[in-house]
């Protein structure tokens, strides 16, 4: 089984040895907005939802947790929840990946040497986007938490590690881990030799002693210990979402990437097991890392909002009543119109890093209509995922050949044509698209026997369907070019 506690919702998925689905659970939680540019989840919530949709998984498929050879987790990274290791209550609620309230946090910390301090160490520019800020701004503002903290009263963690610590017994004995994986997003993880870094934990005023123990992404790190949820099963795999989705895409050669379009979109290049240091914007972090063989690094192109701008439509807009719908609406236009929609709503993320970014839709005329206005948001999409894969060929110097997609947009085939004329090369989805949670079940599993090891994945990985590129490079540069004007339009509007 693999847990997969995302952004907007948390699954459970149950596979066979084929890694073929055989049943789901998913419920989706609240995203809460205090402010502007603020996005928090409920960890309590979360808890509660990961042992109901567990529970709607077995009963599915009409098995109990003894049936189980392991779960496995993965999750939405750098999202970040600090929580009394006496109480089990968390102290503040789940400051989310997305959210910017850092910023200024983030600027003091580069001073002088600006955002790319800490780059070499940690393989990360500093931005919002990252645990170890956020960490931050929880112990400067939530009263009292900075003294709990240096009592050794409080522990942090992605939601891997909340839900491990809670799944293995919380204030009666649980274990507080997480992988290299999660641990490379917070910026206190040394990429090299995958330990806390003292000096920038000391920085951030973060204690030590709030930090899970790092450990590899495949090995039993406990036994679940909850009455009745996973009992004596073992935990055996914990991936951050996108290095799960890469261990799912069986994309374990150099050279081999994918893109995950979710909430927001993720291109990862497994670069070996050597670090790689991005000269185009990109992240250098650990792709997984299986017992005690080497870890594997990635380059990763991060793009904050895709699918979250399709939620906007039908939340903020009300212009679609359902996410699938932006495709009938987007299709009911020849083209864009002209209009160009850059989702600057955390800032911009790869390659630009812009924390001063806002959204924008720009080229509008008295002709543009909602149909436009889908078009553009899909169109963005696939924009924005260029940008990375041609920051990705300009650092390996070599240019991608195809490819490989998968997460909840990849349903929309509208949007998986247009990728491929952008991109100009081929665009494959896989049969399994829940790639997320299956490299997730994958990692458990290998940990545990019931695969022998990555050669097996890539034995079960198989093509589901694939999209050729049919624009000649004319079309291809004009829609291009007048996005990367639209990008400009989104600067300099936070001081
Ligand atoms: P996450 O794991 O980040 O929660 P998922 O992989 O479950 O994300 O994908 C959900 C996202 O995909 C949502 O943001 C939703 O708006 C978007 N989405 C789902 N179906 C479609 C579709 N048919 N067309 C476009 N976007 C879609």
């Amino acid at each position: 089984m693999a847990i997969d506690q995302g952004t907007t919702s948390t699954r459970a998925i149950i596979f066979d040895h084929r890694g073929t689905i055989v049943s789901t659970g998913q419920l989706e939680h609240e995203q809460i907005f205090p402010r502007a540019g603020w996005v928090e989840h409920d960890p309590m919530e979360i808890w509660r939802n990961v042992r109901k949709v567990v529970a709607d998984a077995e009963a599915s498929a009409e098995i109990g947790a003894r049936d189980l050879a392991a779960v496995g987790i993965t999750n939405q990274r750098e999202t970040t929840v600090v929580w009394d290791r006496t109480t089990g209550e968390p102290v503040y609620n789940a400051i989310v990946w997305q959210d910017t309230r850092t910023q200024k946090i983030v600027e003091e910390l580069g001073g002088d040497a600006g955002p790319d301090r800490y780059k070499d160490r940690v393989g990360l520019p500093l931005a919002s986007y990252f645990s170890g800020p956020k960490v931050k701004w929880i112990l400067d503002n939530v009263d009292g938490a900075r003294e709990r903290a240096e009592r050794g009263d409080l522990l942090m963690g992605n939601t891997d590690a909340w839900l491990v610590w809670n799944m293995t017994g919380g204030v009666d004995g649980g274990v507080h881990v997480t992988d290299v994986t999660n641990a490379s997003r917070t910026m206190l993880m040394n990429l090299e030799t995958l330990d806390w870094n003292e000096e920038i934990c000391a920085d951030m005023g973060i204690p030590l002693s709030m930090l899970p123990q790092i450990r590899s992404s495949s090995e039993v790190y406990g036994k679940g210990r909850t009455r009745g949820f996973l009992k004596d099963v073992p935990i055996a795999g914990i991936l951050g979402d996108q290095q799960a989705a890469m261990f799912g895409q069986a994309c374990f050669e150099k050279g081999m990437g994918k893109n995950t379009y979710g909430t927001g979109s993720f291109v990862l290049m497994n670069v070996g097991t050597e670090v790689v240091h991005s000269q185009n914007g990109l992240l250098s972090t650990v792709c997984y890392k299986i017992g005690d063989q080497d870890a594997v690094y990635a380059l990763e192109g991060s793009i904050a909002v895709t699918g979250s701008l399709v939620q906007w439509l039908r939340d903020n807009l009300g212009i679609i009543s359902s996410a699938p719908q932006v495709e009938s609406l987007a299709a009911s236009v020849e083209d864009n119109g002209g209009a160009y929609f850059v989702p600057a709503f955390s800032g911009l993320f790869a390659p630009y890093w812009r924390p001063d970014a806002r959204g924008a839709l720009v080229g509008l005329t008295r002709y543009v209509n909602k149909g436009h206005i889908a078009r553009a948001a899909l169109e963005a999409t696939a924009y924005q995922s260029r940008e990375v894969v041609e920051a990705m060929n300009a650092d390996a110097g070599v240019d991608i050949t195809e490819l490989k997609v998968d997460g909840g947009m990849t349903a929309n085939e509208l949007l998986m044509q247009f990728q491929a004329d952008q991109l100009g090369v081929p665009v494959i989805r896989p049969q399994v698209t829940e790639t997320t949670a299956l490299g997730a079940a994958y990692a458990a599993g290998i940990a545990v026997g019931f695969w022998s090891g990555t050669e097996e994945v890539t034995a079960n990985w198989a093509e589901d369907k694939r999209w050729e590129p049919q624009v000649d490079d004319a079309e291809r540069g004009r829609l291009f070019r007048n996005w990367q004007k639209a990008v400009t339009k989104t600067f300099d509007w936070v001081d």
